[in-house]
């Protein structure tokens, strides 16, 4: 899809949260080359402001917390991904005034697990990621099981999406092994928990796990991406960040992105912002 805006006119893109203000995508996607701002939007006037963006010139945005389903729902058309999650993380706004909706947080996984044994997965957490986890997984025929701290919503999800929901009994936390483990939950960045005792896994079992994907990221890393870099291969959510908007790029501009650069953006983007990287409620935006 061509980019919206007149035709001299530098095509404006951004992405639409609320909060936003820590987000790393625009330092990620402006060293891409793309004109990309921050657009911090309350819920009561996400939908309008999806809709009028195009008159200011945006042939697309990025869409975050927690406006994902109403990108979705102001779409005119929407890929299959976006469909069967229920949530659209790009808009991309046509020429004559089409709305379509994708979602590129499935792919960004996908690829993060090239040449990866990908026959089995947990998934832990069960919210919006969770879904676009659960989707992308299934969509490659893996098999997955997955565990939420509120069982209730595990078994929602799968009954949905496909997968087996798991439960934890006892004090031995998840013992089956599986090719890939990837934690979909906000428990690091819940400030009344530390590290990963919320998590059903014990540190020494990490190894059963060919990789570990962690989409949270905070300054210094997290926990379970410092544990699990010690016994195995490790994705963490900085790379699952970059994929992700690689993705968003490909689809408004037809070019393949500068992941390099954009990695390097965001990487250094995070040093930077050191330990004031602390937005309210303690949850980044990716
Ligand atoms: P949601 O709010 O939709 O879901 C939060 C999940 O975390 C739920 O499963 C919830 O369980 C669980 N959870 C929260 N607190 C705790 C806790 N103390 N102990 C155990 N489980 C807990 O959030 P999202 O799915 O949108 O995001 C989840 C994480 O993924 C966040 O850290 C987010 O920043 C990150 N993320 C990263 C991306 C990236 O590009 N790297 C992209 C998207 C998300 P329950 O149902 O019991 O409340």
């Amino acid at each position: 899809m061509s980019a919206g805006g007149s035709a001299t006119a530098r095509p404006r893109y951004g992405v639409v949260g609320w909060p936003v203000s820590h987000s790393r995508s625009p330092a990620m996607h402006q060293a891409a080359g793309l004109d990309y701002q921050l657009l911090p939007v309350p819920p009561e006037r996400v939908e309008a402001t999806l809709r009028a963006l195009p008159a200011s010139g945006f042939a697309g945005v990025n869409v975050t917390i927690p406006h994902k389903g109403a990108a979705l729902a102001v779409a005119d058309t929407a890929s299959v991904a976006a469909r069967e999650i229920g949530a659209a993380n790009t808009l991309l706004y046509a020429p004559d005034g089409g709305i379509a909706a994708d979602n590129t947080d499935a792919p960004g996984l996908l690829a993060t697990l090239t040449g990866r044994p990908q026959a089995s997965a947990i998934v832990l957490g069960a919210g919006g990621s969770a879904r676009a986890i659960v989707w992308a997984l299934r969509s490659i025929g893996c098999e997955v099981g997955v565990w939420n701290r509120t069982s209730a919503r595990a078994e929602a999800l799968v009954e949905e999406l496909g997968g087996t929901a798991l439960s934890v009994s006892g004090d031995s936390g998840l013992v089956e092994p599986a090719d890939i483990l990837v934690n979909c939950t906000a428990l690091e960045l819940d400030r009344s928990s530390s590290g990963i005792d919320g998590l059903p896994l014990s540190v020494d079992h990490l190894a059963r796990y060919a990789t570990v994907v962690d989409l949270a990221y905070k300054p210094g890393g997290t926990v379970l991406t410092a544990e699990a870099a010690k016994r195995t291969f490790v994705v963490d959510g900085l790379e699952i960040l970059v994929q992700q908007g690689a993705r968003s790029f490909e689809l408004w501009t037809g070019r393949p992105a500068d992941v390099a650069a954009m990695r390097s953006a965001v990487r250094n983007t995070a040093e930077d912002h050191g330990a004031a990287y602390d937005p309210p409620g303690g949850k980044p935006v990716p």
